[in-house]
Parts: C-alpha cells; sequence; structure tokens
C-alpha cells in the first residue's frame, strides 16, 4: 500500500516525468505497456491486435491541460489518429479513449464547456470514421462532471461509453443509473489513490463491490465492457453473462496492453469478444507509473533499464 501510495504520488512529479520521459521507448519497461510516441506507432500496433481478432481503444497520452491551445492540440491528436485508422480500414474494430482533463477540464472558468467541445469534436471525427469514444474516469472530484458531459454527448453521438470506478462507493448506484439500452459501461476497479470517505480501501472490498456492480450491468440492458486482468472477476463475469442468458458480444472483457496477453488471447478463442486498451504519445510517463504502482515487482526492470541507458 505504502509503494502503491509512493508511486500515485510519483506519477505527479514533474521533475522525474522530465528525467524518465527521455529515456529511449524500446529500452525500457515502457514499450511494453505503451505502443510508441507516434501516432503511426498506435496504427500499426492496432493492426496487428486486430489482426489477431482483438479489439482495440486508442488513448492518446495527454498530461492534464491549463492551456487553451494544448487542449486544442489534443483535440486534434484524437481527430487525426480517428482519420488515420479510417485509412488504414481499422475502423470500427478500433475506437478511441479519451481523458477531459486532458481537453481542458481543469481550465479556469469555462474548463468543462471547452472540454466537451473538444470531445464533441473527437466524437464527429469517431462517427465519421465510423466508430466510438469512451470517456475515461478520473479522479473522484471529477465524476459529476464526466458524467455530465456523457449526458450532453450522448444526445448526439449515444454511442460514447463510460467508465465507472469499483473502488468508489458510490459506483453501485451509477451502475443502476447507466445500465440502459444503448448505454456502454467500462466497469474498472480505479487507478486513483482516494480517500476513505468516498472509496473503498480494502482490496477485497473492491473486488466485493466489483462483482455487485457486475451483477447490476449485466442485469440491465446495457452492454457491460469488463475491464479487469483479475481472473477471479473474469470467471465471475463468465458465469454472469450465462446467468442472464447474454449472447458472447453483448457484453466484452477489456484489457490494457501489455497485461496478461495470452489470457486476451485465450478469451478470443473461446469466442469472447475483447478489447485491449492501447496508450501511445510522448507523454507516457504518468499513465507508466500508475500501471507501476498497481505491479511494483515491474519497477525493479525499469530501474535496471534507467541505469544502463
Ligand atoms: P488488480 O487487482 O490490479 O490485479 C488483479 C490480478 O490481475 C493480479 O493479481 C494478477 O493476477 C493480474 N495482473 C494485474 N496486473 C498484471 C500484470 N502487469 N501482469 C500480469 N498479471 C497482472 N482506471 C481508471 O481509474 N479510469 C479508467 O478510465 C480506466 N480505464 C481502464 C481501461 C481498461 C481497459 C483497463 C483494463 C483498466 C482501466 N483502468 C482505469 C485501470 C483500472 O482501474 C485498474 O487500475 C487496473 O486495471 C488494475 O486493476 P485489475 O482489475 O487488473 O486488478
Amino acid at each position: 500500500m505504502m509503494v502503491r501510495s509512493a508511486l500515485l504520488g510519483a506519477s505527479r512529479s514533474d521533475r522525474l516525468r522530465h528525467t524518465v520521459e527521455r529515456l529511449p521507448l524500446t529500452r525500457t519497461v515502457v514499450s511494453r505497456y505503451v505502443a510508441g510516441a507516434e501516432q503511426s506507432d498506435a496504427v500499426r500496433v492496432a493492426g496487428e491486435l486486430t489482426g489477431e481478432g482483438l479489439a482495440v481503444t486508442v488513448d492518446h497520452l495527454a498530461e492534464d491541460t491549463h492551456d487553451r491551445s494544448q487542449a486544442t492540440t489534443v483535440a486534434q491528436a484524437y481527430v487525426s489518429l480517428l482519420e488515420a485508422l479510417h485509412k488504414a480500414e481499422l475502423t470500427p474494430d478500433v475506437e478511441v479513449s479519451v481523458r477531459l482533463s486532458a481537453l481542458g477540464r481543469s481550465l479556469p472558468a469555462d474548463g468543462e464547456a471547452i472540454a466537451l467541445e473538444n470531445a464533441r469534436q473527437i466524437c464527429q471525427a469517431a462517427a465519421d470514421a465510423g466508430t466510438t469514444v469512451t470517456l475515461d474516469m478520473e479522479e473522484h472530484t471529477t465524476v459529476d462532471s464526466t458524467l455530465d458531459v456523457l449526458r450532453e454527448l450522448r444526445q448526439d453521438f449515444p454511442d460514447v461509453g463510460a467508465v465507472l470506478q469499483a473502488r468508489l462507493k458510490r459506483t453501485e448506484a451509477d451502475c443502476r443509473d447507466l445500465a440502459q439500452s444503448g448505454s456502454r459501461v467500462r466497469l474498472c476497479k480505479g487507478a486513483y489513490d482516494e480517500p476513505e470517505s468516498v472509496a473503498f480501501r480494502d482490496r477485497g472490498e473492491v473486488d466485493r463491490s466489483y462483482v455487485r456492480c457486475m451483477k447490476v450491468l449485466f442485469a440491465g440492458d446495457g452492454y457491460p465492457m469488463i475491464a479487469t486482468h483479475d481472473p477471479r472477476l473474469v470467471e465471475i463475469a463468465g458465469s454472469l453473462a450465462a446467468r442472464h442468458r447474454r449472447e458472447q458480444g453483448s457484453y466484452e472483457y477489456q484489457m490494457l496492453y501489455g497485461i496478461r496477453p495470452r489470457e486476451q488471447r485465450r478469451l478470443v478463442r473461446a469466442g469472447e469478444r475483447v478489447r485491449v486498451y492501447v496508450p501511445y504519445g510522448p507523454q507516457w510517463y504518468a499513465y507508466l507509473v500508475r500501471r507501476l504502482a498497481e505491479r511494483p515487482a515491474d519497477l525493479a526492470f525499469l530501474l535496471r533499464s534507467v541505469a544502463s541507458s
């Protein structure tokens, strides 16, 4: 728990980020979790994965922005990515995941409106490319704002997906609200270090909350997206799908690029729909540290590559 908190703190350190981001991608643990720095890397990896029968969601890694032009640049990067994915004939199997803080939500005064406008442009580009968008979920303080933006976007783009985090105590109720026809909900444990007032702090409690949330989603009319590498939860999802007579393809599993790749392929062979979350871009530092917080064993591997670079 202490290592996790320290690493999540390090994910916000600018000095560490500047040092680590300058390391060559291929020589570090980074290339295991991140497609590469360029859009062409994301398109290449998405092509490889779809060639193996996996679906993909691509995340353009970008920091929280406090500058309007930076937010516009991120939105343009997504529009350009969607055009490239369409040109490579990878849509609709490849969609994009978007973080509202990278689209300007933290800008003073009308940050949320700016993020909504940027997100709308991305949704339009996705619709033109014949694919969808999922809004990533961030710290608990931003959940209401993300769900507000989701509601606005879904009026014009009904297939925009949301993410809910089982770590948060409010999530079971949010699942009930969103388990409606046409609603795509990605359920994850939650990557942020949240206070006890709003979150379960014990791993067992988070897992039990995850199961309760899955029950709501599978019983509902929406499209559950089960985002976890946890073998027990994957198994329980399978039983719930059977209990609710859900056909394969009326829900999906999601896992991160580089994590449990054999399990991803095993599920595909079993006829399940599996989507891999593929991040790319030069600003990979905070993403990588969040992954290391979940698996500190990989930290030793990273430190060895830093020492030898
Ligand atoms: P954990 O408890 O971390 O792991 C459970 C088990 O999975 C481990 O015991 C092990 O058996 C296996 N495992 C885990 N990591 C590894 C590894 N590196 N190698 C091998 N086995 C491993 N979080 C957010 O807060 N917001 C988001 O928008 C968001 N989007 C996500 C999208 C996707 C597709 C996924 C998969 C996750 C997303 N997350 C997001 C992250 C999520 O919240 C968790 O932090 C992350 O998935 C780790 O939780 P876990 O469910 O895999 O369980």
